[in-house]
């Protein structure tokens, strides 16, 4: 235990995730013997960052206004929606510049672990996008892994009979890991080669 201040600033950092014990202690004693400048600079992205930052009230990704930028962008097309588990899949697949549509920010997987069912995704808010009728095609993007594979398929099944083609990314993404791991050529390919789901 280090004294007062410096021990809550270790605990408030082990709080996060991928921050284990060690690397609280390792950021804490950067930020100790950081210039003071730097620190500010953290400590004010840190409040602006709760302030600003909210999550878009049509597709779930991180926005800085009621929509985020791509639902605000006419040059979207509405027709297509790919569904990610997090905002960080969706930079991984804007990175690719395969995709020209919309997104659909789950907010995770499916994880009976973890105690995550459908409640808990944004699946309801996704079934409310389509009533219009405009979408045409969603595209299921989670994660190349158990509960990625478990979400899709629990989609698959509730959005087929909605007379929607439903595409999963083709194969060629590292299996078990994350969306965002795969290289951005890869990620391309895999998008290009989508196949209908659950075939
Ligand atoms: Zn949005």
């Amino acid at each position: 235990m280090y004294e007062g201040v410096v021990q809550d600033l270790i605990d408030e950092l082990g709080r996060l995730p991928g921050v284990g014990p060690k690397g609280a202690q390792r950021i804490a004693f950067h930020l100790l013997a950081a210039d003071p400048a730097d620190v500010r600079r953290l400590a004010d992205v840190l409040v602006e960052v709760k302030a600003k930052a909210r999550f878009c009230s049509v597709c779930g990704n991180v926005a800085e206004e009621e929509q985020c930028r791509i639902c605000r962008d006419p040059r979207r097309d509405p027709a297509l929606i790919c569904v990610v588990e997090e905002s960080k899949d969706v930079v991984a697949i804007e990175r690719t510049r395969e995709f020209r549509g919309r997104y659909h920010v789950l907010g995770g997987a499916i994880s009976p672990l973890e105690g995550i069912g459908p409640e808990q995704l944004r699946i309801r808010e996704l079934i409310a996008r389509l009533e219009d009728g405009v979408v045409t095609e969603i595209i299921l993007a989670t994660d190349p892994n158990i509960e990625g594979d478990a979400t899709a398929a629990y989609l698959t099944r509730m959005l087929r009979p909605m007379g929607l083609q439903v595409t999963r990314l083709a194969s060629g993404l590292p299996v078990g890991g994350d969306l965002e791991y795969a290289d951005e050529v890869t990620l391309g390919r895999a998008f290009a080669g989508r196949r209908s789901a659950g075939e």
